[in-house]
């Protein structure tokens, strides 16, 4: 092997945790690609209902990663973590597909199973998400070069998972028949047992240290209680009930979870701005931290309409036939993850090449904002003064995916990485919970945005009209474009603060 293989070789493990990943987004976006189809045409819950409740399950699967990664670092440990929360998930899959073929026969039976299901999944990705991601950088010693580069190998990983789940789900449950919803939930079952599988199999002997030791294995001197099967078990069942309850209490009851995601975030501050062993400048470092998971709030919360608003969209206004084939609206939310492969890459190459002119991280992340916005400006141009009921080309969807994209990887690669480097090694985790949680808070806005979808009648934010489809991509619009240049304005600032 000549010395540049050795450099650029990849532990096994990666290619294991990659595939393990893969088939685990294959799984997580497969479904989402159908699920505000399914609870519209289907269930038939009305689109704002439908929206409000995406963004609680959305918002749900960022927030249950404080938990699954707080019980893996202490007590389990990624691997166990990582199967149990895939199978969770598995079994939320296989309930939603008794809740797609009951509906029609049993509506109130499915609707419990449907919160249920969602339930399951929520809990599942607690433990699965968090603990995968950071076996990654595990992998290799601190301050190997290649940490960067096998991240973004793992983000292909997430995204051809991304890209396979909604074209199969698409296919397969999304045919014009509500009854065959069902089958896309029962192929994510499927991808994720295979996920499952992968992982049990080639864990330990692959997974391994830079010193050959098996990762992820439960931390020395747990209680021998806590491993006990029957208490994993009933712990994670005790857990997905509560997870059905939060669900349904957010979307049925009262809507708290922007309370709650706010009290998580100011009870994280307190503790780690009243610590007294931080010194001034890892406070500010820390400051920033929590300064750009705010503005990711305004980048989120627009770009993942793609599972709301945006799939109305393609299901009602865009002209999908190609052909004799009618494409699934569900394969639009391919597009997404089929840029990031495409246009990684690129981007890669941009930062490269720009060198000393790199732009700071910040500056990237307002870049990402404001390619959002555009992508919003391009799909409002291209619903303008088309009369209602009339469908438009598939290139508006299309293109602000692309854009949209482009958005995604100058933020959120760059993002993550930034709140790595920032965070003391003493609030790692925490800090990147604060990451997760903005994550959340923006999953969740965007359910309450996307019920603001005009669909034939005025709706109202802060008290302005929106009257059509027009008007509605411009809020997003606005309110990235607005959040972008605040940021480009204090990104000099925060850059001072960063040094
Ligand atoms: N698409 C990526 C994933 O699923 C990132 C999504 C996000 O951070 N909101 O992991």
């Amino acid at each position: 092997m000549n010395e540049k293989s050795v450099s650029i070789a990849h532990p096994k493990g990666l290619y294991v945790l990659f595939a393990t990943e893969m088939w685990e987004r294959f799984n997580y976006y497969g479904m989402r690609a159908v699920l505000v189809l399914f609870m519209t045409k289907a269930l038939l819950f009305d689109k704002v209902f439908a929206s409000n409740l995406y963004g609680s399950y959305t918002g749900l699967v960022y927030l249950t990663p404080l938990l699954g990664g707080y019980i893996a670092d202490r007590y389990w440990g990624n691997k166990k973590s990582i199967i149990a929360g895939g199978l969770i998930m598995a079994i939320g899959e296989f309930i939603l597909f008794f809740c797609g073929s009951l509906y029609s026969s049993n509506p109130e039976l499915s609707s419990w199973l449907f919160f249920s299901g969602l339930g399951f999944m929520i809990a599942g990705n607690g433990f699965f998400k968090p603990n995968i991601s950071s076996l990654v950088g595990q992998l290799y010693a601190k301050g190997d070069k290649r940490t960067d580069s096998a991240y973004t190998i793992f983000y292909m990983g997430i995204n051809v998972g991304g890209a396979i789940g909604p074209f199969v789900c698409g296919l397969v449950g999304d045919t014009g028949n509500p009854a065959d919803f069902k089958w896309a939930f029962l192929a994510g079952g499927i991808g994720m047992i295979i996920s499952v599988i992968t992982l049990k199999l080639l864990h330990d002997k692959y997974v391994l240290d830079p010193a050959g030791k098996t990762l992820g294995l439960t931390p020395p001197n747990v209680p021998k209680k806590m491993l006990q099967p029957i208490f994993m078990v009933l712990g994670l069942l005790l857990f997905s009930f509560v997870t059905i309850g939060l669900i349904y209490a957010d979307a049925k009851v009262f809507s708290y979870l922007f309370y709650l995601l706010i009290a998580c975030i100011l009870f994280i501050a307190f503790i780690v701005f009243s610590d007294k062993t931080l010194d001034a400048l890892e406070k500010k470092k820390i400051a920033v931290i929590f300064v750009v998971s705010f503005f990711v709030i305004f980048f989120w919360s627009a770009f993942e309409q793609a599972g709301a608003s945006l799939t109305f969209f393609a299901e009602e206004q865009t002209q999908r036939q190609l052909g004799s084939f009618l494409v699934p609206a569900s394969f639009f939310q391919s597009l997404n993850s089929i840029f990031v492969v495409a246009l990684a890459p690129l981007f890669a190459w941009l930062w490269l090449k720009l060198g000393k002119r790199e732009p700071s991280s910040p500056t990237k992340m307002a870049m990402g904002l404001f390619l959002l916005s555009i992508g919003y400006l391009w799909i409002a141009f291209g619903v303008k003064d088309v009369q209602p009921g009339i469908k438009v080309s598939m290139i508006w969807l299309t293109g602000m995916y692309a854009m949209h994209t482009s958005g995604e990887l100058c933020l959120s690669p760059i993002g993550l990485s930034l709140v790595n480097k920032l965070a003391p090694a003493k609030f790692a985790s925490l800090l990147m919970a604060v990451w997760f949680t903005a994550n959340a808070f923006a999953n969740k806005l965007a359910g309450v945005l996307s019920a603001l979808y005009p669909d034939g009648k005025t709706t109202y934010i802060i008290g302005m009209p929106i009257n059509n489809l027009y008007e509605y991509f411009m809020m997003f619009v606005v309110m990235a474009g607005i959040a972008s240049i605040i940021l480009f304005i204090i990104s000099t600032k925060l850059k001072k603060m960063m040094e």
